[in-house]
């Protein structure tokens, strides 16, 4: 009974072992207090670094968080600055390239005055001369049309405030709604409509509002051309000879003018030989692309579309198509037939058929785009 009253009230022999033990007890606790503060720090150290950099994960992932994002955004992040040289460097070259235009065509048009009307006047019965003559000038007169027509007349912006048209996506670059069609060209640095395609030639996008004058100028550019190195052919070959008989001993009796003339029909006949095969391919090319009522932009779009659809068994229809022969008459603007002489063989102004934000699409019409 005293043993245990002693034990509760920490008195007596059994008092003094209880209060060592209680000293023993607190320097125990404090050696471990002692040894764990260090290694508190550390983790509180170590926890609040990892926190700090797990706030800074998130803050950094939040800032450049998209629902879009994929490894294309990625790579297309990465080359942003060889992007930007290209664009930049794309925009400076329009300026030399559009110079360049218009100094080989006007030296086209100096030499086919000085040197190969001449010939033809000098040479050729009468019906042949009117026929060069009209031929010549509707021709020169189409493509510097259509060329300056091309490169002053705006593609077509979308509006950059709110509109009830109805739109497909969001630009990621102008933030602003994109109607069906409208892509954005990163040299004009907007978005166009219905893009086809940004022309260095031209210093200017090819959109909904000048793809006809486009066009045309490609067309009637790839006509001169092969009209030129046609009726220049046997002028280069005897202009060929005289310069290759210039090397024998001794040389032909040559004034410096018929020299000159020479090396002028050799560099007309090499030009417009050279730029009817690239020029004529493009138009090819682009005149395919009208006939399937696509633009360049769609040709890699609805490939890609048509590849998906297929391994899920159904076949993609292009919902812009119309029809071949009706794809050419919207591309003109044609409404009658006679249309075809004013507004496609003679200079014309006429507007675009729609206004390029909304479109008719006769697949989506018949729920036909994919079967
Ligand atoms: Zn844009
Ligand atoms: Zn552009």
């Amino acid at each position: 009974m005293s043993d245990s009253i002693e034990k509760l009230c920490g008195t007596g022999s059994g008092g003094m072992r209880s209060w060592r033990w209680y000293l023993s007890k607190v320097m125990r606790l404090f050696l471990r207090w002692f040894r764990l503060c260090p290694r508190r720090g550390r983790r509180k150290r170590s926890s609040r670094i990892r926190d700090l950099w797990n706030y800074g994960t998130v803050l950094l992932k939040s800032l450049y968080y998209n629902v879009q994002t994929n490894s294309d955004t990625v790579l297309d992040c990465v080359f942003e600055p060889i992007y930007w040289l290209v664009d930049n460097m794309t925009r400076w070259f329009g300026v030399v390239f559009v110079s360049l235009v218009i100094v080989l065509t006007s030296s086209i048009v100096i030499i086919v005055y000085l040197c190969v009307l001449p010939i033809i006047f000098s040479t050729y019965p009468v019906h042949w001369i009117l026929w060069h003559l009209c031929y010549g000038h509707w021709n020169l007169l189409m493509l510097v049309f259509h060329y300056y027509k091309a490169t002053t007349t705006c593609p077509g912006f979308p509006p950059q405030e709110k509109s009830d048209i109805p739109t497909v996506t969001i630009c990621k670059k102008c933030i602003v709604p994109k109607p069906a069609r409208t892509h954005h060209c990163s040299i004009c640095n907007r978005c166009i409509l219905k893009m086809d395609h940004h022309c260095p030639w031209l210093n200017n996008c090819v959109g909904h509002f000048n793809h006809r004058y486009f066009f045309s100028f490609c067309l009637y550019m790839t006509m001169g051309c092969v009209y030129c190195s046609i009726s220049a052919k046997d002028m280069f070959l005897d202009a060929y000879d005289a310069i290759e008989s210039s090397y024998q001993t001794p040389p032909p009796a040559f004034t410096h003018q018929e020299r000159m003339v020479h090396k002028s029909l050799v560099y007309l006949w090499v030009l417009t030989s050279s730029v009817a095969v690239a020029l004529g391919s493009l138009t090819l090319w682009h005149a395919v692309l009208i006939t399937r009522g696509e633009t360049s932009v769609e040709r890699h779009i609805n490939r890609r579309e048509r590849k998906r659809l297929k391994l899920r068994g159904k076949i993609f229809r292009n919902p812009y198509h119309h029809g071949k022969i009706n794809n050419w008459r919207r591309f003109f603007g044609v409404e009658k037939r006679s249309d075809w002489l004013t507004r496609v063989l003679l200079p014309s102004c006429h507007l675009p058929h729609g206004d390029g934000l909304t479109w008719d699409c006769p697949a989506y019409r018949n729920n036909t785009v994919a079967i």
